[in-house]
């Protein structure tokens, strides 16, 4: 990913299609809004050039959508070296890592790098799997902290130009609890983090239990990070 910092009004070819409101909604780690949100890069091999776009999940999840409309476009041959980097305010499921899987193995000069806001349904082993398997096929799948919020906001948001200074900023323990969760899904391990909600007052509580397996696998700078170990 290039520079997370800079006015976007630099970038020729810069497309906002996002309203502030959606992105702060969207990709709030603390909301466990239903739909998804994607925005998405696409650098194609041998051009500086840089393709923005934003998709959210129709009876489709956002996922398919983005496959079905790369695969349908007619200049993109199977051949086409690109490099794609996601944001998306949910992690793919189960199906939806095995459409992507597919889609890589059929486009092997595309390099996928994916940054989620949340983990969809983090406690389903279909869900964690999907994950893993991503990952052995070489995708890189990380949490979105603050650098990735600031970028997203500066490239993909519709923000007002008399306030580019301001970008969300969520709390950092909602992202080191996905960090340290992300951890367990790729280590094989058991789920560690769970996600309550609150619907009358839309609030989300967590609570963290963790075993002797979490202690003794997971690095222990991402353990002690979120502070409540
Ligand atoms: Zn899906």
């Amino acid at each position: 990913m290039s520079s997370g910092t800079g006015p976007a009004v630099v970038d020729p070819t810069l497309r906002r299609r996002i309203e502030p409101q959606d992105f702060e909604v969207f990709f709030d780690p603390r909301q466990l809004r239903k739909e998804t949100c994607l925005l998405y890069e696409i650098s194609w091999g041998g051009r500086n050039s840089v393709w923005r776009h934003t998709s959210q999940n129709t009876n489709k999840h956002v996922e398919i959508n983005f496959i079905e409309k790369m695969t349908s476009e007619r200049y993109f041959a199977p051949s086409t070296r690109c490099s794609i980097i996601w944001f998306l305010s949910w992690s793919p499921c189960g199906e939806c890592s095995k459409a992507i899987i597919e889609f890589l193995s059929r486009h092997p000069n595309v390099t996928l790098f994916i940054y989620v806001a949340r983990l969809y349904h983090h406690m389903d082993q279909r869900n964690r799997q999907g994950l893993r398997d991503l990952i052995n096929r070489g995708v890189s799948i990380q949490i979105m902290t603050e650098q990735e919020y600031c970028y997203c906001w500066r490239n993909f948001v519709n923000y007002a130009p008399s306030n580019e200074v301001y970008w969300p900023r969520y709390p950092n323990l909602w992202m080191k609890l996905y960090i340290l969760e992300l951890h367990c899904i790729i280590l094989g391990l058991p789920p560690c983090l769970k996600i309550l909600r609150r619907h009358q007052h839309e609030l989300t509580f967590f609570t963290l239990t963790l075993q002797g397996c979490h202690y003794q696998r997971i690095p222990p700078h991402i353990l002690w990070a979120s502070g409540l170990i």
